[in-house]
């Protein structure tokens, strides 16, 4: 299958079983935003729980936090998005198409290859709004193009409160925004997204071996749900790459159909956010040794992902076609966290109201434990089809015979085997094999 292809078919199966729809379609959509639909949201969700899980309730030293989107003006001064938080624009004088100068590809345009364009200039990427009544200059303040420093100026309230001692990190899912010159390839790169980041403080002699634990936990994370460990990659930033302050940074890639493409970032950010912000806000925001007294700036490891990428890395993984019977089955592979639905409830006959009836009080019993739906709305085969397509792990038929024997037939998403399940045991069965 040609790639663009491929893709075609994951945006297509995207808007047509509800997991991605363009942001106000009906108004003609808005470049680089969309929306998740009824699968979607329980998709990201999953993402979003399964990253919790990992990196906050699953270990002993990291917390988590909900900061603002909207912060005083002078953190992003301090962070140094106000002054280079920029992208070099240009615009190609083929197509009269705006891009980023670092996108070109071999010197010419990705759009028409044509390669003369117009002055480069700096675009900052940070989108401005206003708070209060008076719109004037004293009340710009910036949609935060990225979580992390809501943590940074928060870290003496944690410090406080918490009462950690070296190491810990603090931990935060939520939104961040840009005004990308190029956003594309749908939610990969948008202009409203989540991030999943981490600031992991430690004393600056032990950030080389933090950096190296937390590039091997993150790059474990995408395998332990089921990405393909062929397409997953690491890749190690150059030194002319790297942020003046940073020591290190490494992403992990995945091969989409458009290309090797970052899904998150770890850095060795050293002690440059915390002496920035007590440099700015005249607060001192050392750390102090509860044993010994010194005091002394940490250094910061800094996981920073794209709720978003990683989303639709997981739906690419997930997408496979195969021959069964002569048809084509297209079907959702998701590893069970992550699938939107664990199990459908279908029953065999629709007209028979002992079946209905039974399916129906089965999936209410269900529905309490395990994410599941019910659906009549087709013959059989025609309904497993499609919660194949959307990635539901376990279909249970009701039939005839489960109205005398309680039981019912149970199939699995990926060997298609099915098994007879007594109804008394159907939630055991199917709680452990979802394990
Ligand atoms: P890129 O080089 O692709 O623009 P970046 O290196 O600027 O990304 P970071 O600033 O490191 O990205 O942001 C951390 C993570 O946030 C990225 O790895 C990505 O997953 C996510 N992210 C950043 N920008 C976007 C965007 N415009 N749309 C969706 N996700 C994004």
């Amino acid at each position: 299958m040609a790639e663009n292809d491929l893709m075609d078919k994951i945006v297509s199966l995207c808007k047509r079983r509800g997991f991605i729809f363009q942001s106000s379609e009906i108004y003609g959509g808005l470049a680089g935003a969309w929306d998740y639909g009824p699968l979607g949201v329980e998709l990201k969700r999953n993402v979003k729980n399964a990253w919790w899980q990992s990196v906050v309730h699953h270990r002993d030293d990291v917390m988590g936090l909900d900061a603002s989107i909207l912060m005083h003006p002078t953190t992003w001064k301090a962070s140094g998005h106000t002054d280079n938080f920029i992208d070099v624009l240009i615009e190609c004088k083929g197509c009269n198409k705006r891009l980023r100068q670092d996108h070109l590809k071999n010197g010419k345009c990705p759009q028409c290859l044509a390669t003369v364009f117009s002055e480069p200039r700096n675009f900052n990427l940070m989108l401005k709004t206003s708070i209060g009544a008076m719109e004037d200059s004293s009340s710009v303040v910036y949609l935060r193009p990225e979580t992390a420093q809501g943590i940074f100026v928060n870290f003496a309230n944690v410090v406080d409160s918490m009462h950690r001692k070296l190491p810990f990190g603090v931990a935060q899912i939520g939104k961040a925004f840009r005004n990308e010159i190029t956003p594309g390839n749908t939610t990969f790169r948008t202009r409203e997204f989540e991030q999943m980041e981490i600031e992991y403080f430690c004393r600056p002699e032990d950030a080389p071996a933090k950096y190296e634990e937390w590039i091997n936990a993150r790059y474990q994370w995408y395998l332990d749900l089921g990405m393909d460990k062929t397409k997953l990659k690491l890749r190690k930033h150059e030194q002319d790459e790297l942020a003046h302050y940073a020591a290190g940074c490494t992403d992990v890639e995945y091969e989409f159909p458009f290309g090797l493409s970052e899904l998150e970032g770890i850095a060795n950010r050293t002690d440059y956010d915390l002496k920035q912000h007590a440099q700015f806000s005249g607060k001192d925001l050392q750390y102090k040794d509860p044993v010994t007294n010194e005091k002394f700036y940490p250094y910061v490891i800094e996981p920073s992902g794209g709720c978003d990428r990683a989303t639709l890395a997981f739906l690419v993984d997930a997408y496979h076609e195969e021959i069964v019977n002569d048809a084509t089955r297209v079907v959702l592979r998701f590893h069970p966290k992550l699938a939107p639905i664990k199990v459908a409830v279908l029953p065999l006959l629709k007209k028979n109201d002992g079946i209905v009836d039974l399916a129906k009080k089965i999936k209410h019993d269900l529905q309490k434990d395990i994410v599941c739906v019910y659906d009549d709305t087709a013959a059989i085969g025609k309904l497993y089809r499609r919660q194949d397509e959307v990635g539901t792990m376990f279909c249970v038929t009701v039939d005839v015979q489960s109205l005398e024997d309680q039981m019912v037939t149970v199939r699995d998403r990926d060997t298609m085997k099915q098994e007879r399940v007594a109804v008394a045991q159907l939630k055991r069965y199917l709680l452990d094999k979802l394990k």
